[in-house]
């Protein structure tokens, strides 16, 4: 593929193209990605209005965009999940997900966030799909509950906000660990101590777009193209060449996500 940057291919892994915020922009914003390296997109929903956006946009951009389908734990109304199925059962999914647990004051009940987590767990293990995971302040939960799914599926866990330790633990139950702009900043020690040891086959890279703060950007305004600020950054810590970073990271992610590897034409 012929680009006129240098550098390699990059997947992010997760970005939310489908915030309102990118209304009108998603073009522009992916045509920019494209232009820094940044060929496909996985783009999560994460409440119920966000199910047919997320579809609609993968049919539009279908070889930069690839959905996945969930309901986030800031978002569950105690409800049937019979839509997030619908969803996942449309040819072309990449993911269960965004799912989770949030354990963090003011959120859902924790017996909700738990049984809508168990659930659509299920729905991946039962359609052969991988799952993306938010977990703040619950890493001990999340850990038990993924137990009984080991070997089921393929477990990414966003932006990831646990210690060395933690991430060990979950490296050994087999799961993926996504860095996002958090990694960028300066004095983010805990997660440049992360992406210094987690082995080259469970490494992913992501933005959160819109929302998560790079080191020269803030939050709301990150975009995919964001993704290379991540994978420098990355490579600074490991000690090891950019296009080693987006050579490892993008491998593991069209091997998660099922993305192939001529994506990111528009
Ligand atoms: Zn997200």
């Amino acid at each position: 593929m012929e680009r006129d940057v240098q550098g390699g291919i990059l997947i992010d892994t997760h970005c939310h193209l489908n915030d309102p915020s990118f209304e009108g922009s998603v073009g522009d914003v992916l045509s920019r990605a494209r232009g820094k390296g940044v060929t496909a997109c996985v783009v999560p929903a994460y409440d119920r209005a966000s199910l047919p956006r997320t579809l609609e946009l993968a049919g539009r951009y279908p070889k930069a965009v690839f959905p996945a389908f969930g309901i986030h734990p800031w978002y569950l109304d105690g409800g049937g999940l019979e839509d997030v199925e619908y969803y996942l059962k449309r040819p072309g999914t990449s993911a269960v997900g965004e799912i989770g647990l949030d354990l963090a004051q003011g959120m859902p009940a924790r017996e909700v966030q738990e049984k809508a987590l168990v659930a659509q767990l299920d729905m991946a293990a039962n359609l052969g799909l991988p799952v993306i995971v938010h977990c703040r302040k619950a890493h001990g939960l999340l850990y038990d509950i993924l137990t009984a799914y080991r070997g089921k599926m393929d477990v990414v866990l966003h932006s990831f906000s646990g210690s060395f330790e933690v991430m060990e633990r979950f490296i050994d139950l087999g799961c993926y660990i996504s860095f996002s702009g958090s990694v960028t900043r300066q004095g983010a020690k805990k997660y440049h101590r992360c992406a210094h040891q987690v082995p080259e086959g469970r490494l992913l890279l992501e933005t959160d777009a819109p929302s998560i703060a790079t080191q020269t950007t803030v939050a709301s305004c990150v975009e995919p193209h964001h993704a290379v600020e991540v994978a420098r950054k990355v490579a600074e810590v490991r000690g090891v060449p950019y296009d080693e970073v987006c050579r490892i990271s993008t491998r593991n992610a069209a091997r998660v996500f099922s993305i192939p590897a001529a994506s990111g034409a528009p």
